[in-house]
């Protein structure tokens, strides 16, 4: 079985500020344990989550801004124990463990040097670190080197499509996916440069076509607009079953994909979407948050 939690589903600058979600990034385990994009709050909802940050194997950072790497430094001591003997690995942009002009790098060298590896990565790389296996992902955002991450699991493939404007060129690399994990800083018919919005959203949905689609990394406007609301919409127009993430909610893949919601103590099974679902509901106008 495949494991994800939601550390955090908050994204942009003033979420980070206000922790209105927390900013903790995404866990996922398949036999590795790995912390993929530790914002602001990674700590205290590892904590929060019973995860211990010393079992984690390894750190992946989509690109360097402060809302994707601001608690990796401490966490890579967590992994590496404090000791002389190096443990774990680091697998970034070129951003966050180098830096370019004005930009990173994110990492302290004295940090770096804790891991057993660090990997630089860049659209089309794959990698291997031990049981974990995948490739970096095309992203175009205002970080040129930031990537997104596609996950070769036990369960099938999990692919996540972190900070990026919309561009035809992020279909392929996601083809295949069970399920998506898309960056959705942006309400319906609000668009920012170097963002996706609701609207894109829809757009890979329909394209990719996983089982599932989970939005994350919501801006104020996004949750202040309903992060359901925007997930009802992305599935009536995709055809495609989509979940509105929650912080602390947890995934668990194998035959079937189950969702456990600590916040609404809710358990569900995904099934494929039927736009008969929605229509009860279009008029529950229960806050979101
Ligand atoms: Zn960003």
């Amino acid at each position: 079985m495949t494991r994800l939690t939601f550390l955090g589903t908050g994204g942009g600058r003033f979420v980070t500020l206000t922790q209105e979600r927390s900013t903790g990034g995404i866990y996922l385990e398949d036999g590795h344990r790995v912390h993929i994009d530790p914002g602001p709050g990674a700590l205290h909802a590892l904590k929060r989550n019973r995860i211990d940050p010393t079992m984690t194997g390894g750190i992946m950072i989509s690109h360097c801004h402060p809302d994707h790497y601001a608690n990796a430094e401490i966490l890579m001591e967590g992994i590496s124990g404090g000791r002389g003997d190096q443990r774990g690995f680091l697998i970034a942009a070129y951003s966050v463990t180098t830096g370019r002009d004005k930009v990173g790098p994110a990492i302290s060298r004295y940090h770096q040097e804790k891991m057993r590896t660090v990997l630089t990565v860049a659209p089309g790389d794959e990698f291997r670190m031990g049981k974990l296996k995948g490739t970096a992902t095309v992203a175009f955002h205002s970080d040129p080197d930031s990537v997104g991450f596609r996950f070769e699991t036990g369960d099938g493939i999990v692919s996540y499509v972190s900070d990026t404007a919309m561009d035809q060129g992020l279909i392929a690399p996601h083809k295949g996916a069970r399920v998506l994990i898309v960056s959705s800083t942006r309400p319906l018919g609000a668009p920012i440069p170097f963002h996706l919005s609701t609207d894109d959203v829809a757009v890979l949905a329909e394209s990719i076509r996983p089982e599932v689609v989970f939005l994350t990394h919501m801006g104020k406007k996004f949750i202040k607009e309903g992060p359901r609301k925007q997930a009802r919409w992305v599935e009536e127009r995709s055809g495609v079953r989509t979940v509105a993430a929650e912080d602390d909610m947890r995934v668990l893949i194998r035959g079937s994909i189950e969702v456990i919601s600590r916040r609404r103590n809710r358990r569900f099974k995904v099934r494929p979407f039927n736009s008969l679902d929605n229509e009860e509901k279009t008029s529950d106008e229960e806050p979101d948050g």
